[in-house]
């Protein structure tokens, strides 16, 4: 064990490989005992012929995958563990993606879920007697409650500002020195469009030092926006409801992708058409197996995100692996002539255009049986709307940066600075109006 690093939990932050994964093997024993309470893994399970204990962790990828469509059809109770009194907070999935699956958490499972947030933040430096702002929604969206407890956890004053109302988060940064930010980045990049409006430059009127953000993809290039603006530290946030929430990975002082809590959950890349394990440092879909939940275990769930582990060690110490920066998700991507698209690679180059300002949407309709792509582009304020050549120019080098990235060339129309319609949550960044 590692005791010269400074975490918020040494005994599992600190362990060494072996002992990581031996305890993964305990847990895993215990997830399957617990699994097998619920009517689907009771069934499942025993369909595919599982019996009894493991003897060693590679074994668990003979286990059956467990899929969203499996949760819907099993809404609400089929994979509930405990008894129902023994059930303390249900969340339902915002469903970005369509109808909404249940997740239930034991006071236990909010406890060690609360420990995992702490965990993190504390990994960026975040500290008792920090001030930290949430400025994500509260409700049924687990990124608000899940990063909220784990804020007052690890000792924070937590101000529970939820998303919005952009003057009065200022007021409150200001008034009671918030250091700390959650925010999703799309409301990051709103709010340094109200605050420059303002006149306001937070380098010189705000305390900020961190911002968490995640709950959506975006690119290094947000990033980098971000950073720059609020003069803070960026760290990149990972996690969905049925893994808890938030907690799952998270980037650490190196910023060099996200640590996966292996104590907690076991992880897998996997091909999405063969499911068969890819190598390290290949993209594939991410397939997470819990390890610490009782109310509700899932094994080998498909998340449909796509990213790669990192291969090296992490200048941090941590032996829990990295996964890199999460591309979208298997169904974010579109073809368009041919080209396989994913909204990130669009927003990679229209952040390092300096016209461009923090919102953007991308188009695809069907004309003569041809695919249309159009991107709208929200300009600075800095760009003058008068000036038809500079615009001019400005879309052409739009439409050709974004060619030379996803080798087709969309129409680019410009809008004027929050001329597009937003959304209190995630961003849409994606129409689809062809029809199918
Ligand atoms: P929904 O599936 O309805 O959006 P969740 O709130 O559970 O509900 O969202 C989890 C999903 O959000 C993840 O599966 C992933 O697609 C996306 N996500 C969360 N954090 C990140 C992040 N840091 N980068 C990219 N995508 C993220
Ligand atoms: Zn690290």
């Amino acid at each position: 064990m590692n005791s010269n690093h400074d975490y918020w939990d040494p005994a599992m932050e600190g362990l060494g490989r072996a002992e990581l994964e031996a305890l993964q093997l305990m847990r895993l024993q215990r997830t399957l005992g617990q699994a097998l309470k619920s009517p689907f893994y009771a069934a499942r399970l025993k369909q595919h012929g599982f019996s009894g204990p493991m003897e060693r962790l590679e074994d668990f990828r003979r286990l059956p995958f467990t899929t969203k469509q499996d949760l819907r059809d099993s809404y609400p109770y089929g994979f509930l563990c405990v008894p129902r009194d023994q059930l303390v907070r249900l969340h339902v999935s915002s469903g970005t993606t369509g109808q909404a699956t249940a997740i239930f958490y034991s006071r236990k499972d909010l406890d060690s879920w609360s420990d995992l947030m702490a965990r993190c933040m504390y990994m960026t430096g975040a500290r008792a007697g920090d001030t930290f702002q949430n400025l994500t929604g509260y409700g049924l969206f687990t990124g608000g409650l899940g990063f909220h407890y784990g804020a007052e956890r690890l000792g924070m004053l937590t101000i529970p500002s939820g998303p919005g109302n952009s003057k009065r988060q200022i007021q409150l940064m200001r008034d009671f020195s918030t250091n700390v930010l959650h925010i999703i980045p799309s409301y990051a990049l709103r709010l340094m469009e109200v605050m420059s409006a303002a006149g306001i430059d937070p380098k010189q009127s705000l305390r900020l030092k961190i911002a968490f953000l995640g709950a959506e993809p975006y690119s290094e290039e947000v990033r980098n926006r971000v950073q720059q603006f609020y003069g803070i530290k960026v760290f990149n946030s990972y996690g969905l409801s049925e893994m808890n929430g938030p907690g799952v990975a998270f980037e650490c002082v190196e910023q060099n992708g996200l640590h996966i809590w292996e104590d907690a959950y076991l992880v897998e890349v996997v091909d999405p058409h063969t499911l068969e394990p890819v190598a390290d440092g290949t993209v594939g879909e991410l397939v997470l197996t819990t390890l610490d939940r009782e109310g509700m275990p899932l094994i080998r769930y498909r998340t449909k995100d796509l990213t790669r582990m990192l291969t090296g060690a992490c200048g941090c110490g941590r032996v829990h692996r990295r996964l890199d920066r999460i591309r979208g998700r298997t169904d974010d991507m579109f073809i368009i002539k041919g080209v396989n698209i994913f909204p990130i690679q669009v927003e990679q180059v229209l952040m390092g255009i300096p016209e461009v300002g923090g919102n953007y949407r991308i188009v695809l309709t069907r004309a003569d049986n041809v695919d249309q792509m159009k991107v709208q582009v929200e300009v600075t304020d800095r760009v003058f709307v008068e000036d038809m050549r500079q615009l001019q120019r400005l879309r052409r080098k739009i439409a050709k940066s974004l060619c030379d990235e996803i080798l087709v060339t969309p129409e680019v129309e410009l809008v004027e600075p929050y001329g597009l319609p937003r959304s209190e949550g995630k961003a849409v960044r994606l129409v689809d109006e062809r029809a199918r």
